[in-house]
């Protein structure tokens, strides 16, 4: 959701930045020396989709990385190495990849053949200089039954919009991995209002490779987001502003041709393969990425991590906040038929004792209805149409088939709307006694802004969707996750606010609190609120 835009829009409110022109600049003085003694490893290290056997290692030779990387077109070997140790002397496995310059220089390694359930630290070289250390770890093997799993949920980390606090807290977390469910970057042009200049971004709404290359690395040069990365795996899938904002399938948000649009999405699914700790084989066919997949923390949880943007279909009724016909039309679809069909098969065969799925959109239904009882001129029901309530009847067939499968601990993680949900699932969002399916938390931004006013809206909605249980739009922040056979706890983790006109994280050194924590027990539907 561009929150501010969309709701502010609809609501007929005042508010919300306008794009100015483009402001080329270059941070590298700034950047540059404080975060790596090298200058070929600019970006730092990352690791990610650990299984019980293997993880992937990621670096980035880019000595330039605001311009194009800086490394020109030629092929250069890196050796990585993995350690059992932080100071990396017992060395397990060790190789060679070549950097080529159709990648941009980006290396991803998939380390085989490692222990299971097993802490690691590993580090790239290339010409005589190294990267920083990094710290990853396997996942527990099928049949282990681990004791606990900690995670972080992230998403929506608009470099404008402040400092990634959120990301200074969970550096320092007891996690076993990352969580990352989208806009992971922004598209958009420099918006010369952002207060602080450190914080701009670097062009105007990006196009080509070299522009996604160089959005990637300016946030990817944050010391914080680099710090998370160094510290644990992370899971990751997109949304939309790793593209275009609210784009379905092959339908940008704005009038670019069809022809423009698909260079323009390949061009950007090219450069999040290459950019994040993904395995090297996701992005085989140009133009398309295969990003849904599932991952197993032993028998104690399966994570399916959905891509709802490549094959849905268009929004209804535009993409903002409306109600039209489109909502209930049977053939529209989030995930296409391939990818709901391999979940649902996956779903029913799955032994584990929880089912994750990490996914974008909000899944739940929220009405905003209950507005047009004090905004005149408001339908009496109406949705944010970009989230699943856009593609109702996709939806409800996901909560049948876990009502139908008696799926049991189906928890839906989820992110994109800037704000901290809790839902009870339902197979009848419209019938208070249907019976609950499942549990959804949405994280809410690391950084980007919701708003005030759109946070004091949402609550006069909330009495007529009574499986809402939990909303807070004043927080910037980011969910904590603590998963055992017996319970899931979620711990809504916010950076304190620091009130100022752009609602934006003035600081990377704000304070990080639990402003709600809420708790479901295995076998046992419904949310608890604990604090
Ligand atoms: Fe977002
Ligand atoms: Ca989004």
């Amino acid at each position: 959701m561009n929150s501010r835009r969309d709701f502010v829009k609809m609501l007929g409110m005042a508010g919300g930045f306008a794009l100015a022109p483009a402001l080329v600049r270059s941070v590298r003085a700034e950047w540059g020396a404080p975060f790596s003694q090298s200058t070929l490893f600019t970006l730092g290290v990352a690791s990610g989709d650990p299984r019980d056997d293997s993880v992937v290692l990621w670096t980035r030779l880019a000595p330039e990385p605001l311009d194009g990387g800086g490394m020109g077109q030629g092929a250069v070997d890196v050796t990585w190495k993995v350690a059992t140790d932080p100071a990396m002397t017992n060395v397990v496995r060790i190789g060679v990849k070549s950097a080529q310059g159709r990648n941009g220089h980006a290396v991803a390694v998939n380390v085989e053949g490692l222990q299971s359930d097993t802490w690691y630290y590993y580090q790239f070289s290339c010409l005589g200089e190294t990267s920083r250390i990094g710290r990853t770890r396997t996942f527990p093997s099928p049949g282990a039954t681990p004791s606990e799993m900690r995670f972080a949920l992230v998403s929506c980390q608009d470099f404008e919009a402040g400092y990634y606090a959120a990301y200074r807290d969970i550096a320092m977390q007891d996690l076993d991995f990352v969580v990352h469910v989208g806009d992971y970057i922004y598209e958009g042009g420099v918006d010369a209002r952002v207060p602080d200049p450190q914080r701009r971004h670097n062009g105007s709404e990006i196009m080509s490779v070299d522009d996604y290359r160089n959005r990637y690395a300016l946030y990817r040069l944050d010391p914080h987001l680099q710090a998370a990365h160094a510290a644990f795996p992370f899971i990751v899938t997109f949304d939309d502003h790793e593209v275009d904002n609210n784009y379905a399938g092959l339908t940008p948000e704005d009038q670019q041709t069809a022809q423009a649009f698909l260079q323009r999405r390949s061009n950007a699914y090219q450069v999040y393969a290459e950019t994040m700790p993904v395995r090297p084989n996701v992005h085989e066919k140009k133009g398309s990425i295969n990003l849904y997949r599932s991952v197993n923390f032993g028998d104690l949880a399966e994570m399916f991590v959905l891509d709802t943007r490549q094959y849905r279909t268009n929004q209804p009724c535009g993409d903002g906040l409306a109600f039209c016909d489109g909502i209930f039309d049977p053939a529209a679809t989030m995930m296409g038929s391939t990818q709901e069909e391999w979940l649902f098969r996956n779903l029913r065969q799955s032994r584990s004792t929880w089912k994750v799925m990490a996914q974008q959109v909000m899944m739940m239904r929220w009405d905003l209805g209950a507005l047009s009882q004090v905004i005149p001129n408001l339908p009496p029901h109406f949705f944010n149409v970009d989230a699943w309530d856009g593609y109702q009847v996709a939806r409800d067939r996901v909560m049948a088939f876990l009502a139908a499968e008696q799926i049991q601990n189906a928890v839906v993680l989820t992110g994109d709307i800037h704000s901290a949900w809790a839902a009870n699932l339902k197979a009848d969002f419209t019938d208070p006694s249907s019976a609950i399916v499942g549990a959804e938390f949405v994280c809410t931004s690391i950084t980007s802004t919701f708003g005030d006013t759109n946070a004091a809206v949402v609550p006069q909605t909330l009495p007529s969707n009574p499986h809402i249980r939990f909303f807070d739009g004043l927080h910037r922040g980011y969910s904590r996750c603590t998963v055992t056979p017996e319970r899931w706890r979620t711990d809504f983790r916010a950076v304190a606010r620091v009130p100022n006109p752009f609602f934006t994280v003035p600081s990377p050194d704000i304070a990080v609190f639990d402003r709600a924590s809420f708790l479901l027990r295995a076998g046992q539907p419904g949310l608890s609120q604990i604090v």
